[in-house]
């Protein structure tokens, strides 16, 4: 069974909308969104996000097993599996990369703290400015399922639900219980990730030349 028009309608506006936040650049950046308990329609491979078309999707089930013949998934098809599988409440999931989150990521260990900006209300249970959200960030890793087990590992330890997670040097993920609100989550992380390196390197960098 192929992916029902309107899942991949959203899918594909879902991308308009992340090119034009810049946060897929060439081919980079994957979406899903959830079929029902054992599927899931997700971005194919290789393709620029901001112009995909209907066929630019297709259903793989939890394990990431493609449910069309021809069509090859994305190689982070299985990071949105590993999504759905432990987060009950997640319909959509979305992947980019951006010039903050890859800078960012690089630079801030196992975690990266996000203190009193106003969009972390757009995160669950986090219902003020005065809260602060601890955004975990992985090790990079081409071996995709390797990296989905250390997220695994890393959620067991957790005690609350991640807001979203970075990839050292790569890129953010987000998801939420539908496309709006993942992408809603997408553009306020994204913001505070730009606002954090503007800050940062306002302070790395003295505004007055050297010496004056
Ligand atoms: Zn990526």
């Amino acid at each position: 069974m192929g992916v029902p028009d309107q899942v991949a309608e959203a899918i594909v506006a879902a991308g308009r909308r992340m090119d034009a936040l810049g946060l897929v650049p060439a081919t980079a950046g994957n979406f899903s969104i959830r079929l029902d308990a054992t599927r899931l329609a997700v971005t194919v491979s290789g393709r620029h996000k901001g112009f995909l078309t209907a066929d630019d999707v297709m259903v793989v089930d939890l394990d990431g097993t493609p449910m069309e013949p021809g069509k090859r998934g994305s190689a982070e098809t299985l990071l949105h599996c590993g999504i759905y599988r432990r987060f009950p409440e997640a319909g959509a999931v979305l992947h980019g990369h951006s010039i903050a989150n890859t800078v960012l990521s690089r630079a801030a260990g196992n975690r990266l703290v996000l203190a009193g900006y106003e969009l972390l209300k757009a995160f669950p249970g986090l219902p003020t400015h005065d809260a602060e959200v601890a955004l975990p960030v992985v090790p990079n890793d081409q071996d995709i399922a390797r990296m989905q087990r250390g997220l695994d590992a890393l959620w067991d330890g957790l005690g609350a639900i991640p807001p979203g997670y970075l990839i050292a040097g790569h890129g953010s993920y987000v998801w939420a219980p539908d496309m709006p609100g993942a992408l809603a989550r997408m553009e306020a992380l994204e913001f505070m990730l730009r606002c954090e390196l503007e800050h940062r390197q306002a302070k790395w960098q003295p505004l007055r030349p050297a010496g004056a």
